[in-house]
């Protein structure tokens, strides 16, 4: 299948879909592509978007297609976005299967990737009963006993925040803390136990975390865990077009997803280090409107009559 539209939209996360409805309604013509591997494809459950609160991601997910199914304007297409070429107003995209879309204007959506969990046992609860963000996982884990898996400045924000939903959780470093003597001062003041000994193994039954087993022989009963993932950029597409990265891997934008590509913009995860779907969404929909804000201004200059 090969395409032209006024705008390509790699990535179909809450980012990309919300900016390909946004502009289907301006009457733009729009292509996701998508390969269908978001970051929270572990995860059984998405809190903390209104009226969708508890969706599966793929519930989440299907939603959005239907509604997007209103927009006769709006096509999908399950592949991966594999070279991208060209300037302002001619982007050429070529997918894995060897399609080629060509679009005016083109959307990097393409949210963060973890890198792989160097933690034994890690794999098995992530998303189950171990989680990387409390406002998404928080309320679930209520009062019940948890190991943060964390260290340096991190350990110290981290214990803060969750203990607004449980008193009861330890700090495993996983090796030297990296903590200051201030840090170390101040967790201790709170009666919080660091553990710097390695993570031998997180024992687990069916995604359930039960113990977390250290080198030094202590075993840690537990019934979830947060942890601090280290993230990668979710595409090189965007830095092989020239797009300005910031340190953690996202693209840089202005406050509406502008980047410094004349018609290459980015949303998202891809852009952003909130990683809330309702931030994704939001920056996609607000990027959606300064695309169709370029596409009719070079309309309404081109069709300018000259007397
Ligand atoms: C374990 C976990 C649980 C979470 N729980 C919650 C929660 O409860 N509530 C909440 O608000 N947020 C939660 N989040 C965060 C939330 O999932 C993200 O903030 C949100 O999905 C970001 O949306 P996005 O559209 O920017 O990126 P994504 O949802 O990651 O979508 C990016 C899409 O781009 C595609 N893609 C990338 N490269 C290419 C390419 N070259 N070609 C084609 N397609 C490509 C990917 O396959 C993916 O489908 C969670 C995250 C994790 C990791």
């Amino acid at each position: 299948m090969n395409g032209r539209a006024d705008v390509v939209i790699i990535g179909g996360g809450p980012a990309g879909l919300n900016a390909a409805l946004v502009l289907g309604r301006a009457r733009k013509s729009v292509i996701v592509i998508d390969d269908l591997q978001p970051r929270n494809i572990v995860t059984r459950e998405t809190h903390g978007f209104l009226t969708r609160d508890g969706a599966s991601p793929r519930e989440f997910r299907m939603a959005a297609h239907e509604e997007l199914a209103a927009y006769p304007s709006v096509s999908r297409s399950s592949d991966t976005a594999s070279a991208v070429t060209g300037k302002n107003g001619a982007f050429e995209i070529t997918t894995a299967s060897g399609a080629v879309y060509r679009g005016k204007k083109l959307l990097f959506a393409v949210g963060k990737k973890d890198l792989p969990l160097s933690v034994n046992g890690l794999a098995e609860v992530y998303g189950t009963s171990a989680f990387v963000c409390p406002y998404c996982d928080g309320w679930e884990l209520r009062d019940k006993k948890l190991v943060l898996i964390v260290t340096g400045a991190h350990a110290l924000h981290l214990a803060k925040v969750i203990s607004g939903w449980t008193k009861d959780y330890s700090i495993c470093t996983n090796g030297p803390a990296e903590l200051t003597s201030e840090e170390r001062w101040e967790l201790a003041r709170h009666g919080v136990p660091v553990h710097e000994a390695a993570i031998e193994t997180i024992v687990s039954e069916e995604g359930m975390v039960r113990q977390v087993i250290l080198a030094d022989g202590a075993r840690l009963p537990c019934e979830g865990i947060f942890f601090a993932p280290k993230l990668t950029r979710g595409s090189d597409l965007p830095q092989a077009l020239g797009c300005e990265m910031n340190e953690a891997g996202s693209v840089l934008t202005d406050d509406y997803g502008k980047t410094n590509i004349p018609g290459v913009f980015s949303a998202g995860d891809a852009a952003s280090e909130k990683y809330q779907a309702i931030a994704a969404a939001a920056s996609g929909a607000l990027t959606a409107i300064m695309i169709n804000g370029e596409l009719n201004g070079e309309t309404w200059d081109e069709s300018e009559n000259v007397e």
